[in-house]
């Protein structure tokens, strides 16, 4: 059996001021065929685990094709888009006869003048490959899960934990259905219910904790194949933003409807219920102030200015707030600053320079941290680790602000806080801070629990659109909640007010 493999993914926040293009996806990711390192990315992990099955299955040949990430930013430039898809589909074509087509996508994906660039991507797929053959793609659950996406592929399942530590279980979870699909042993039919919400669904706490470990007993029995949660990613202004249930069963249409239905009305029950709860800068201030000293630090999560929801990470208010009260061994990571990170660089470590940090991309980024730094420790690249993934920082540096201990990461590459080796590589000692500021959401949780005396998430009123807001969504195309109230109700209303056929 012959299968084609390929990865282009990255998440397109449409109201960041960060754009992106080719250089994105090369300072992040990019791999041409047959260099995709043996350890997964986010994204990519389907073409390092077809790669091991291939070695180990001699009935199995896979062909790979290109991978590539950029880290979350604004919109994707529309030739830049077009360039890396004609890319993957050229290796396609000249891959056919294949069985499969395996891709490791993200789905929130929008390039200007294009809204659904996986829908497109999926669909031409499938008019190279024609009706016959699988097509199959793992999927962040932060993503748009379109009608035209769910028309052109057979087998679609996104992680289903926030924090994404299953991406690599969840690519075995695709390539297994993918290959008994195109051996014949199973005929894949999705089933999707539209939530009509959007929220933040973090597994790493209640609700969503249960709701996700029944989704997975639910798997596997009789005839369902797949449950994902689609949670939908709310910083794109995109026709059909939203939660969604999807769910693949083995050519049972009915069960998989009413099954999606279920959960999917399920989800809609627990609206506004299942975010982390979000803290003020002023009471994430007072609370690190007033904690007594030792059982670790207080993780603090600037859970807006993060970078890996497209953000740019370069945002000073918390960490401002922080140094101005007194909070002297503090270590913050990540802040975008590729030019302190050169200068850095220039100079050298052990050299003392007065510096400017952060604060650069937009207004909302908070005003420059000005000061007397001591360069503690350079890397070029750094690096950090994700669930046995490694990311990279890019030039990074340490910068001590002098006569304290508040060390703070800056580093070319934009990406958000995973795990506390980010600062143990580098020499910062997490455990003798009485705080961590760290850019991120949610990812960071499982990586931070451990160290932490506790975690608390830091709301930064930013460009971020954290508030149900529906003047900023002039792209949405029928209501969700939190821009009405009831949805559903609003459909019937509607319908019972239409005119009468003609
Ligand atoms: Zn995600």
């Amino acid at each position: 059996m012959r299968v084609f493999t390929a990865s282009l993914a990255t998440e397109t926040n449409t109201f960041s001021p960060v754009p992106t293009d080719r250089t994105s996806f090369e300072s992040a990711f990019y791999a041409p065929p047959g260099r995709h390192p043996d350890t997964p990315t986010l994204c990519s992990a389907v073409i390092p685990v077809l790669r091991r099955r291939a070695a180990s299955d001699p009935d199995l040949e896979v062909v790979e094709g290109t991978a590539a990430w950029a880290e979350p930013g604004g919109l994707l430039r529309l030739d830049v888009y077009e360039e890396l898809r004609d890319e993957i589909l050229a290796q396609l074509r000249a891959a056919m006869p294949v069985e499969a087509v395996v891709l490791g996508l993200h789905g929130a994906m929008v390039a200007r003048g294009l809204e659904d660039c996986e829908g497109d991507l999926l669909a031409r797929v499938r008019e190279i490959v024609g009706p016959g053959v699988v097509v199959a793609a793992e999927l962040d659950p932060h993503s748009h899960l379109t009608e035209k996406r769910v028309r052109a592929a057979d087998i679609l399942a996104a992680f289903l934990e926030f924090p994404h530590t299953d991406f690599a279980e969840r690519a075995e979870h695709v390539v297994d259905l993918a290959l008994a699909a195109a051996r014949g042993e199973i005929r894949p039919v999705m089933s999707v219910f539209d939530c009509r919400m959007i929220d933040i669904f973090p597994t790493s706490r209640e609700p969503m904790r249960g709701f996700v470990d029944r989704i997975r007993a639910l798997q596997g029995r009789g005839r369902v194949l797949s449950i994902s949660l689609i949670h939908g990613f709310m910083a794109a202004d995109v026709p059909e933003l939203g939660t969604r249930v999807l769910v693949v069963t083995d050519d049972a249409r009915e069960e998989g409807d009413a099954l999606a239905e279920r959960l999917g009305r399920e989800v809609f029950a627990m609206r506004g219920t299942t975010r982390m709860p979000v803290i003020t800068v002023e009471e994430a201030v007072a609370a690190v102030r007033d904690r007594p000293p030792g059982g670790g630090p207080v993780v603090l999560a600037d859970v807006w200015d993060n970078p890996g929801g497209g953000n740019a990470g370069d945002n000073t208010v918390l960490l401002r707030a922080l140094m101005e009260a007194g909070i002297d061994r503090l270590g913050a990571a990540l802040i975008w600053d590729p030019q302190a990170a050169a200068l850095a660089h220039a100079a050298g470590e052990g050299v003392v320079l007065e510096m400017r940090i952060g604060g650069k991309t937009h207004a909302s980024s908070g005003p420059p941290i000005d000061g007397r730094f001591e360069i503690r420790a350079l890397a070029d690249p750094g690096w950090q680790s994700f669930a046995g993934s490694r990311v990279t920082l890019g030039r990074c540096a340490v910068l001590r602000l002098a006569g304290t201990e508040i060390d703070i990461l800056v580093g070319s590459n934009r990406t958000q806080v995973f795990e506390p080796d980010i600062f143990t590589d580098l020499g910062v000692d997490p455990h003798r801070k009485r705080a961590l500021l760290v850019k991120s959401t949610n990812h960071f949780h499982a990586g931070f629990r451990p160290i932490a005396a506790e975690i608390l998430y830091v709301g930064v009123e930013g460009i971020y659109p954290n508030r149900s807001d529906p003047s900023r969504y002039g792209r949405l195309a029928r209501p969700i909640w939190p821009f009405v109230e009831d949805p559903f109700a609003e459909d019937q209303a509607r319908s019972a007010t239409a005119p009468p056929p003609a």
